[in-house]
Protein backbone atom coordinates (compact mmCIF):
# COMPACT_ATOMS: atom_id res chain seq x y z
CA UNK A 1 0.00 0.00 0.00
CA UNK A 2 1.33 3.24 -0.79
CA UNK A 3 1.18 5.99 1.64
CA UNK A 4 -0.81 9.14 0.54
CA UNK A 5 1.17 11.79 1.96
CA UNK A 6 -1.42 14.10 0.32
CA UNK A 7 -3.91 13.54 2.68
CA UNK A 8 -1.57 14.38 5.29
CA UNK A 9 -0.53 17.71 3.94
CA UNK A 10 -2.31 18.95 0.98
CA UNK A 11 0.22 21.87 1.03
CA UNK A 12 3.35 18.97 0.77
CA UNK A 13 4.99 19.61 -2.49
CA UNK A 14 8.38 17.48 -2.44
CA UNK A 15 8.78 14.06 -0.77
CA UNK A 16 11.36 11.97 -0.66
CA UNK A 17 10.55 8.34 -0.77
CA UNK A 18 11.55 5.04 -2.21
CA UNK A 19 11.05 3.24 -5.75
CA UNK A 20 9.62 -0.04 -4.08
CA UNK A 21 9.36 -1.39 -8.57
CA UNK A 22 9.33 -0.54 -11.35
CA UNK A 23 8.37 -1.79 -15.52
CA UNK A 24 7.60 -0.73 -18.64
CA UNK A 25 4.17 -0.74 -19.74
CA UNK A 26 2.35 0.98 -23.01
CA UNK A 27 3.29 4.41 -23.04
CA UNK A 28 5.70 4.75 -20.41
CA UNK A 29 7.26 2.71 -17.06
CA UNK A 30 4.81 2.17 -14.09
CA UNK A 31 6.66 3.26 -10.74
CA UNK A 32 5.48 1.96 -7.20
CA UNK A 33 6.91 4.04 -4.05
CA UNK A 34 6.19 3.42 -0.64
CA UNK A 35 4.90 6.79 -0.29
CA UNK A 36 3.92 9.90 -2.37
CA UNK A 37 3.32 13.76 -2.36
CA UNK A 38 1.25 12.73 -6.23
CA UNK A 39 -2.33 13.20 -6.04
CA UNK A 40 -4.19 10.08 -8.52
CA UNK A 41 -7.03 11.03 -10.75
CA UNK A 42 -9.85 10.96 -8.87
CA UNK A 43 -13.70 12.25 -8.65
CA UNK A 44 -13.15 14.66 -11.59
CA UNK A 45 -9.78 16.30 -10.36
CA UNK A 46 -7.08 15.18 -12.95
CA UNK A 47 -3.57 14.14 -11.58
CA UNK A 48 -0.83 15.84 -10.18
CA UNK A 49 2.12 16.61 -12.93
CA UNK A 50 5.87 16.64 -11.73
CA UNK A 51 8.87 15.12 -11.50
CA UNK A 52 10.80 12.38 -10.25
CA UNK A 53 13.79 12.54 -9.99
CA UNK A 54 14.80 12.91 -13.81
CA UNK A 55 11.59 11.05 -15.04
CA UNK A 56 8.78 13.25 -15.89
CA UNK A 57 5.96 11.95 -14.08
CA UNK A 58 3.01 11.74 -17.06
CA UNK A 59 -0.04 10.05 -15.10
CA UNK A 60 -0.80 9.17 -11.79
CA UNK A 61 -3.94 6.42 -10.64
CA UNK A 62 -5.09 4.86 -8.16
CA UNK A 63 -5.13 1.03 -8.25
CA UNK A 64 -7.06 -0.86 -5.36
CA UNK A 65 -4.69 0.59 -2.43
CA UNK A 66 -1.89 1.44 -4.60
CA UNK A 67 -0.73 4.82 -6.12
CA UNK A 68 0.37 3.96 -9.88
CA UNK A 69 2.99 7.07 -11.55
CA UNK A 70 3.61 6.67 -15.08
CA UNK A 71 7.16 8.25 -15.90
CA UNK A 72 8.50 8.96 -19.46
CA UNK A 73 11.77 6.46 -18.50
CA UNK A 74 13.06 3.87 -16.15
CA UNK A 75 13.86 4.73 -12.28
CA UNK A 76 16.33 2.06 -10.31
CA UNK A 77 15.15 0.70 -6.95
CA UNK A 78 15.61 2.81 -3.94
CA UNK A 79 15.25 6.46 -2.98
CA UNK A 80 14.06 9.14 -5.14
CA UNK A 81 12.82 12.51 -4.88
CA UNK A 82 9.49 13.72 -5.80
CA UNK A 83 8.26 17.10 -6.75
CA UNK A 84 4.79 17.98 -8.14
CA UNK A 85 3.37 21.14 -10.37
CA UNK A 86 2.49 23.27 -6.91
CA UNK A 87 1.27 26.15 -9.18
CA UNK A 88 -1.34 23.19 -10.52
CA UNK A 89 -2.50 21.54 -7.66
CA UNK A 90 -2.46 24.72 -5.47
CA UNK A 91 -5.31 26.01 -8.23
CA UNK A 92 -7.51 22.87 -8.60
CA UNK A 93 -6.93 22.98 -4.04
CA UNK A 94 -8.78 26.36 -4.99
CA UNK A 95 -11.32 25.15 -7.30
CA UNK A 96 -11.96 21.94 -5.43
CA UNK A 97 -12.59 23.61 -2.08
CA UNK A 98 -14.97 26.29 -3.90
CA UNK A 99 -16.88 23.69 -5.40
CA UNK A 100 -17.89 22.05 -1.54
CA UNK A 101 -18.97 25.64 -0.71
CA UNK A 102 -21.21 25.66 -3.57
CA UNK A 103 -22.42 22.55 -3.29
CA UNK A 104 -22.80 22.67 0.31
CA UNK A 105 -24.79 26.21 -0.20
CA UNK A 106 -27.37 24.41 -3.14
CA UNK A 107 -27.79 21.36 -0.57
CA UNK A 108 -28.91 23.38 2.13
CA UNK A 109 -30.55 25.70 0.58
CA UNK A 110 -32.37 24.14 -2.49
CA UNK A 111 -31.86 20.51 -1.69
CA UNK A 112 -29.75 19.77 -4.61
CA UNK A 113 -27.64 16.99 -4.73
CA UNK A 114 -23.92 17.44 -6.76
CA UNK A 115 -24.19 14.64 -9.39
CA UNK A 116 -20.95 15.42 -11.20
CA UNK A 117 -17.83 17.49 -11.17
CA UNK A 118 -15.13 17.63 -13.41
CA UNK A 119 -11.79 20.06 -13.18
CA UNK A 120 -9.27 20.90 -15.12
CA UNK A 121 -6.76 23.69 -15.24
CA UNK A 122 -8.94 25.88 -17.52
CA UNK A 123 -13.00 25.47 -16.79
CA UNK A 124 -14.56 23.61 -13.88
CA UNK A 125 -18.25 22.43 -14.24
CA UNK A 126 -20.92 21.72 -11.39
CA UNK A 127 -23.58 19.43 -12.50
CA UNK A 128 -26.88 19.91 -9.90
CA UNK A 129 -29.71 17.65 -10.03
CA UNK A 130 -32.60 20.15 -9.31
CA UNK A 131 -32.52 23.41 -11.60
CA UNK A 132 -31.19 26.87 -10.10
CA UNK A 133 -32.75 29.79 -11.40
CA UNK A 134 -30.49 32.99 -12.80
CA UNK A 135 -31.64 34.82 -9.21
CA UNK A 136 -30.99 31.41 -7.53
CA UNK A 137 -27.78 31.31 -9.08
CA UNK A 138 -26.88 34.80 -8.41
CA UNK A 139 -27.92 34.16 -4.51
CA UNK A 140 -25.29 31.09 -4.30
CA UNK A 141 -22.42 32.82 -5.48
CA UNK A 142 -23.08 35.52 -3.56
CA UNK A 143 -23.33 33.47 -0.12
CA UNK A 144 -20.23 31.47 -1.44
CA UNK A 145 -18.04 34.24 -1.87
CA UNK A 146 -19.24 35.77 1.61
CA UNK A 147 -18.38 31.61 3.54
CA UNK A 148 -14.71 32.81 1.57
CA UNK A 149 -14.78 36.37 3.37
CA UNK A 150 -15.36 34.87 6.73
CA UNK A 151 -12.41 32.43 6.34
CA UNK A 152 -13.40 29.26 7.95
CA UNK A 153 -11.48 26.24 7.99
CA UNK A 154 -11.03 23.01 5.86
CA UNK A 155 -10.69 20.76 8.45
CA UNK A 156 -10.06 16.98 6.40
CA UNK A 157 -10.18 13.79 8.74
CA UNK A 158 -10.81 9.90 8.55
CA UNK A 159 -13.57 9.05 11.23
CA UNK A 160 -13.90 5.85 13.14
CA UNK A 161 -17.09 3.83 11.70
CA UNK A 162 -18.76 4.89 15.42
CA UNK A 163 -18.16 8.45 14.57
CA UNK A 164 -19.03 8.15 11.10
CA UNK A 165 -22.64 6.81 11.73
CA UNK A 166 -23.07 10.71 13.67
CA UNK A 167 -22.08 12.54 10.56
CA UNK A 168 -24.09 13.78 8.34
CA UNK A 169 -22.30 14.06 4.77
CA UNK A 170 -22.80 14.52 1.61
CA UNK A 171 -21.26 11.89 -1.02
CA UNK A 172 -21.44 11.05 -4.85
CA UNK A 173 -21.91 7.54 -4.30
CA UNK A 174 -21.53 4.44 -2.00
CA UNK A 175 -18.51 4.61 -0.38
CA UNK A 176 -15.96 1.73 0.74
CA UNK A 177 -13.22 1.57 2.44
CA UNK A 178 -11.63 3.98 4.88
CA UNK A 179 -13.66 7.60 4.39
CA UNK A 180 -12.01 10.69 4.09
CA UNK A 181 -14.74 13.28 5.76
CA UNK A 182 -14.15 17.27 4.54
CA UNK A 183 -15.93 19.77 6.53
CA UNK A 184 -16.43 22.97 6.24
CA UNK A 185 -18.35 24.45 9.59
CA UNK A 186 -22.44 25.25 8.96
CA UNK A 187 -21.29 25.29 5.28
CA UNK A 188 -20.56 22.13 4.28
CA UNK A 189 -19.56 18.05 4.89
CA UNK A 190 -18.85 15.60 2.06
CA UNK A 191 -16.94 12.86 1.93
CA UNK A 192 -13.73 13.23 -0.52
CA UNK A 193 -10.78 12.18 -1.13
CA UNK A 194 -9.09 15.08 -3.13
CA UNK A 195 -6.70 17.90 -1.86
CA UNK A 196 -8.24 21.12 -0.77
CA UNK A 197 -6.75 24.18 0.79
CA UNK A 198 -7.08 24.68 4.82
CA UNK A 199 -8.81 27.63 5.03
CA UNK A 200 -12.00 29.25 2.55
CA UNK A 201 -10.13 32.79 2.48
CA UNK A 202 -7.62 30.95 0.12
CA UNK A 203 -10.44 30.28 -2.66
CA UNK A 204 -9.98 34.01 -3.35
CA UNK A 205 -13.05 34.35 -5.18
CA UNK A 206 -15.94 32.17 -6.26
CA UNK A 207 -17.66 33.15 -9.96
CA UNK A 208 -20.37 31.35 -11.99
CA UNK A 209 -19.22 32.08 -14.85
CA UNK A 210 -22.52 30.53 -16.76
CA UNK A 211 -25.04 28.06 -16.65
CA UNK A 212 -27.17 25.74 -18.65
CA UNK A 213 -29.99 23.48 -18.44
CA UNK A 214 -29.15 19.57 -17.42
CA UNK A 215 -30.38 16.47 -17.02
CA UNK A 216 -33.50 18.03 -15.18
CA UNK A 217 -31.22 19.66 -13.00
CA UNK A 218 -28.23 22.54 -13.88
CA UNK A 219 -25.21 22.20 -15.19
CA UNK A 220 -22.32 25.64 -13.94
CA UNK A 221 -18.88 26.40 -15.23
CA UNK A 222 -17.30 27.97 -12.83
CA UNK A 223 -14.11 29.05 -11.31
CA UNK A 224 -12.01 29.36 -8.01
CA UNK A 225 -9.27 31.34 -7.28
CA UNK A 226 -6.21 32.33 -9.70
CA UNK A 227 -8.72 30.82 -12.93
CA UNK A 228 -11.64 33.00 -11.77
CA UNK A 229 -9.21 36.02 -12.17
CA UNK A 230 -8.08 34.88 -15.14
CA UNK A 231 -11.54 33.93 -16.73
CA UNK A 232 -13.16 37.22 -15.30
CA UNK A 233 -10.31 38.85 -16.70
CA UNK A 234 -10.58 37.26 -19.96
CA UNK A 235 -13.73 38.49 -20.24
CA UNK A 236 -13.44 41.64 -19.14
CA UNK A 237 -11.02 42.13 -22.33
CA UNK A 238 -13.66 40.60 -24.64
CA UNK A 239 -16.04 42.96 -23.75
CA UNK A 240 -13.75 46.25 -24.00
CA UNK A 241 -13.13 45.41 -27.35
CA UNK A 242 -16.42 45.08 -28.22
CA UNK A 243 -17.57 48.11 -26.48
CA UNK A 244 -14.71 50.10 -28.52
CA UNK A 245 -15.82 48.63 -31.72
CA UNK A 246 -19.61 50.08 -30.77
CA UNK A 247 -17.69 53.24 -29.48
CA UNK A 248 -19.49 53.07 -26.10
CA UNK A 249 -18.51 51.98 -22.67
CA UNK A 250 -18.21 48.66 -21.36
CA UNK A 251 -21.49 48.99 -19.14
CA UNK A 252 -23.49 50.07 -21.80
CA UNK A 253 -22.57 47.45 -24.67
CA UNK A 254 -26.16 46.70 -24.71
CA UNK A 255 -26.99 50.13 -25.77
CA UNK A 256 -24.72 49.99 -28.26
CA UNK A 257 -25.70 46.64 -29.42
CA UNK A 258 -29.15 48.15 -29.71
CA UNK A 259 -28.11 50.88 -31.59
CA UNK A 260 -26.52 48.79 -34.21
CA UNK A 261 -29.86 46.68 -34.71
CA UNK A 262 -31.74 49.61 -35.56
CA UNK A 263 -28.79 50.62 -38.02
CA UNK A 264 -28.80 47.42 -39.69
CA UNK A 265 -32.56 47.04 -39.58
CA UNK A 266 -33.03 50.25 -41.39
CA UNK A 267 -29.71 49.59 -43.93
CA UNK A 268 -31.90 46.27 -45.18
CA UNK A 269 -35.04 47.99 -45.57
CA UNK A 270 -33.23 50.47 -47.47
CA UNK A 271 -31.11 47.62 -49.28
CA UNK A 272 -34.56 46.35 -50.05
CA UNK A 273 -36.64 49.10 -51.35
CA UNK A 274 -33.23 49.99 -53.50
CA UNK A 275 -33.49 46.14 -54.89
CA UNK A 276 -37.08 46.35 -55.69
CA UNK A 277 -36.72 49.30 -58.05
CA UNK A 278 -33.31 47.78 -59.55
CA UNK A 279 -35.49 44.89 -60.62
CA UNK A 280 -38.53 47.20 -61.61
CA UNK A 281 -36.27 49.63 -63.77
CA UNK A 282 -34.22 46.79 -65.40
CA UNK A 283 -38.02 44.85 -66.24
CA UNK A 284 -39.37 48.55 -67.69
CA UNK A 285 -36.31 48.51 -70.01
CA UNK A 286 -37.04 45.69 -72.07
CA UNK A 287 -39.61 45.85 -74.55
CA UNK A 288 -42.42 43.13 -75.33
CA UNK A 289 -41.05 40.37 -77.31
CA UNK A 290 -42.04 36.92 -79.14
CA UNK A 291 -39.09 35.86 -78.79
CA UNK A 292 -37.03 35.01 -75.28
CA UNK A 293 -35.19 38.13 -73.27
CA UNK A 294 -31.90 37.37 -71.36
CA UNK A 295 -30.14 39.70 -68.97
CA UNK A 296 -26.65 39.64 -67.68
CA UNK A 297 -26.54 41.02 -64.40
CA UNK A 298 -23.83 40.64 -61.68
CA UNK A 299 -25.65 42.70 -59.28
CA UNK A 300 -28.74 39.90 -58.48
CA UNK A 301 -28.60 37.37 -56.05
CA UNK A 302 -31.14 34.40 -56.43
CA UNK A 303 -33.90 35.55 -55.51
CA UNK A 304 -33.54 39.13 -57.12
CA UNK A 305 -32.85 37.00 -59.94
CA UNK A 306 -35.96 34.72 -60.12
CA UNK A 307 -37.80 37.65 -59.14
CA UNK A 308 -36.72 39.95 -62.20
CA UNK A 309 -37.59 36.93 -64.90
CA UNK A 310 -40.96 36.16 -63.45
CA UNK A 311 -41.80 40.21 -64.34
CA UNK A 312 -39.90 39.98 -67.70
CA UNK A 313 -41.85 36.28 -68.20
CA UNK A 314 -45.11 38.16 -69.11
CA UNK A 315 -43.08 40.32 -71.93
CA UNK A 316 -41.70 37.48 -73.94
CA UNK A 317 -41.81 33.65 -74.97
CA UNK A 318 -38.77 32.45 -72.45
CA UNK A 319 -37.09 35.07 -69.60
CA UNK A 320 -33.87 34.10 -68.19
CA UNK A 321 -31.50 35.98 -66.00
CA UNK A 322 -27.71 35.20 -65.23
CA UNK A 323 -26.39 36.26 -62.77
CA UNK A 324 -22.76 34.85 -62.36
CA UNK A 325 -22.97 30.92 -62.52
CA UNK A 326 -26.84 31.14 -60.89
CA UNK A 327 -29.64 31.23 -63.34
CA UNK A 328 -33.06 31.57 -63.29
CA UNK A 329 -35.87 31.46 -66.37
CA UNK A 330 -39.19 31.92 -65.98
CA UNK A 331 -42.42 31.74 -69.20
CA UNK A 332 -45.95 32.37 -68.89
CA UNK A 333 -46.10 30.01 -72.47
CA UNK A 334 -44.05 26.50 -71.62
CA UNK A 335 -42.85 24.41 -68.70
CA UNK A 336 -39.75 25.52 -67.52
CA UNK A 337 -39.42 22.10 -65.75
CA UNK A 338 -38.65 20.63 -69.11
CA UNK A 339 -36.40 23.17 -70.20
CA UNK A 340 -34.50 23.70 -67.01
CA UNK A 341 -33.21 20.03 -68.00
CA UNK A 342 -32.41 21.33 -71.35
CA UNK A 343 -30.31 23.92 -70.42
CA UNK A 344 -28.92 21.81 -67.76
CA UNK A 345 -28.00 19.29 -70.17
CA UNK A 346 -26.30 21.61 -73.13
CA UNK A 347 -24.84 24.60 -70.37
CA UNK A 348 -23.34 22.09 -67.70
CA UNK A 349 -26.25 23.30 -65.49
CA UNK A 350 -28.03 22.03 -62.07
CA UNK A 351 -31.41 22.81 -60.79
CA UNK A 352 -34.73 23.07 -61.49
CA UNK A 353 -38.21 24.58 -59.97
CA UNK A 354 -42.11 24.91 -61.13
CA UNK A 355 -44.01 24.73 -64.42
CA UNK A 356 -43.40 28.86 -64.06
CA UNK A 357 -40.23 29.47 -62.64
CA UNK A 358 -36.54 27.09 -62.73
CA UNK A 359 -33.59 28.56 -61.26
CA UNK A 360 -29.79 26.95 -60.62
CA UNK A 361 -26.35 27.56 -61.64
CA UNK A 362 -24.61 27.14 -64.98
CA UNK A 363 -21.29 26.43 -66.11
CA UNK A 364 -20.52 28.32 -69.79
CA UNK A 365 -19.38 31.43 -71.29
CA UNK A 366 -21.91 34.04 -72.28
CA UNK A 367 -21.06 33.40 -76.17
CA UNK A 368 -22.52 30.17 -75.40
CA UNK A 369 -25.48 31.01 -73.09
CA UNK A 370 -26.53 33.85 -75.90
CA UNK A 371 -26.30 30.96 -78.53
CA UNK A 372 -28.23 28.88 -76.40
CA UNK A 373 -31.65 31.63 -75.94
CA UNK A 374 -31.30 32.71 -79.57
CA UNK A 375 -33.05 29.59 -80.51
ZN1 LIG B 1 -13.29 17.65 -2.23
Amino acid sequence: MTVKEYYRDAYLAELDSKVISCREVKGGFEVLLDKTVFFPESGGQPSDSGMLGDAVVTDVRIVGEDVVHITDRPLPLGPVHGVIDFEKRYGRMQNHTGEHIMSGIAHRLHGCENVGFHLTDTAMTLDFDKYLTPEQLSELEMLANRVVRRCVDVETFFPSEDELGDIVYRSKSELEGAIRIVRIEGVDVCACCAPHVANTGEVGTIKILSSERWKGGVRLYAACGELATREIGARCDALSTAAAGLSVKPTEIGVGIDRLRAELSEAKLSASKLKKGYIDLLARSKEQTEGNILIFDELLDMPSACELASLLAKKCRIAAVVSGRTYAVASEKEDMRAFSKQLNAELEGRGGGRAGLASGSLNATKEKIERFFEK
